[in-house]
């Protein structure tokens, strides 16, 4: 019998702990039985950072996220910064590792100290991750987008008024955005077409998204790194994820991951990215077509800064739980969830205070090396072109308003 090592339990532990977590998030974040009776379901995701240094390789979380909404792109006129249009768990997760980096390099200058248990300061006087720590993003189910076409045609197969649903023909304008980005598709529409950019998938009917799938997200972060463009310019060099965990992934499935994170990335220098097995699966995935998908998505930070250990929030239509306003109204002060782009605009001020001259549109338009990057990226994931979310901009002088 082969002797098993401490990276062939690593996925399981890892998968393992963030149930244990996700077991700890009060009720609010968490799927409910509706009064219908009818069963919700979530996705649950999280990033991890592994001391590979260490013998029994400690883990130390830095967030989770669960959830499985975006918002539709009419809504964000009146979020300046507030509203958090992409709510699946995975993004959640990456925003989460965001603000507690933010928080930590906020903390570092409040204290004048040189370091945390995450970060340090380099003679240069940047900061960086320290050495030790390795990264994994546990997702509890394939993402959203190309990934997930594989599953989707086994599924559907066996399903033909599901399949005729989403299925078009060659020229049907209806399964594109723009019908002269052909590269990009709606949702699931023609699951059968894999390699191509999808946005956010929706019910037929459903306001649209501009949101991309989780898929293509990932991707662009395979070249990008996972910081946003905040830490990004705060950070000495860029951070990548070192490994992937979804449960029950069988060869066929790692395949679909693969060419959908690398393959179709071509040439463009990336990250490698190891898929850890993992057997535990997560108990509130969608497991029968009855269920609905939940309306509510969460947060929890680990800061573990002294005096500040986490932060939990449930997050509703793109805001703090009991914080949404219908229709045109505006939105009720502090209604930002703590991994909202005012949030960590107003962390990142509180660091380069003399950001505050600029929005924070006009501050992401400077860093034009990562630009170009994702500019790169987009026109080899989608070679007719991009189609761009609102403008969601902030300013700090102003509160928020712009
Ligand atoms: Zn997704």
């Amino acid at each position: 019998m082969q002797t098993r090592n401490w990276s062939d339990r690593l996925g399981d532990r890892i998968a393992k702990l963030f149930e244990d977590e996700y077991l700890k998030l009060s009720s609010a974040c968490k799927p409910v039985i509706r009064s219908n009776g009818s069963k919700e379901w979530t996705v649950l995701s999280g990033i991890v950072a592994i001391d590979h240094l260490s013998v029994d390789k400690k883990l130390r979380l830095v967030s989770i996220g669960t959830g499985v909404k975006a918002l539709p792109d009419a809504t964000l006129e009146r979020s300046h910064g507030r509203m958090v249009h992409d709510c699946h768990a995975e993004i959640l997760a990456l925003r989460g590792f965001n603000t507690v980096l933010l928080e930590h390099m906020n903390y570092m200058v409040t204290e004048q100290c040189g370091e945390t248990d995450l970060i340090e300061r380099t003679t240069a006087g940047v900061c960086i991750l320290k050495s030790k720590w390795k990264l994994a993003l546990y997702i509890s189910t394939l993402p959203c987008g190309d990934a997930s076409m594989k599953d989707l045609q086994t599924y559907n197969n066996t399903d033909t008024n599901r399949k005729q649903e989403l299925t078009f023909e060659e020229n049907t304008e209806i399964q594109w955005i723009d019908q002269k980005i052909r590269s990009i598709l709606r949702g699931r529409f023609n699951y059968d077409r894999l390699g191509v950019v999808r946005t956010k998938p929706g019910r037929y009917d459903s306001q649209i998204t501009f949101s991309k799938s989780c898929s293509d997200k990932l991707c662009i972060k395979q070249v990008t790194s996972i910081l946003n463009s905040l830490t990004w310019s705060l950070m000495a060099q860029p951070v990548f994820l070192d490994y992937l965990v979804i449960p029950n992934l069988a060869v066929d499935r790692c395949q679909g991951v693969h060419h959908s994170f690398q393959d179709r990335l071509g040439r463009l220098p990336q990250k490698s990215l190891e898929l850890l097995e993992c057997n535990v699966p997560f108990f509130d995935n969608k497991s029968s077509k009855s269920e609905e998908p939940s309306s509510m998505s969460s947060v929890k930070l680990f800061l573990d800064l002294p005096e500040r250990k986490c932060t939990e929030q449930a997050i509703l239509n793109g805001l703090k739980n009991g914080f949404y306003t219908k229709g045109n109204k505006p939105l009720r002060k502090n209604c930002e969830s703590a991994v909202s782009r005012l949030a960590q605009w107003k962390i990142y001020v509180n660091i380069r205070p003399d950001a505050k001259q600029q929005t924070y549109l006009e501050f992401k338009a400077g860093l034009s090396e990562r630009n170009r990057i994702i500019q790169e990226v987009k026109k080899v994931l989608s070679p007719d072109g991009w189609i761009s979310t609102r403008n969601d901009d902030c300013h700090i002088l102003c509160d928020t308003a712009v």
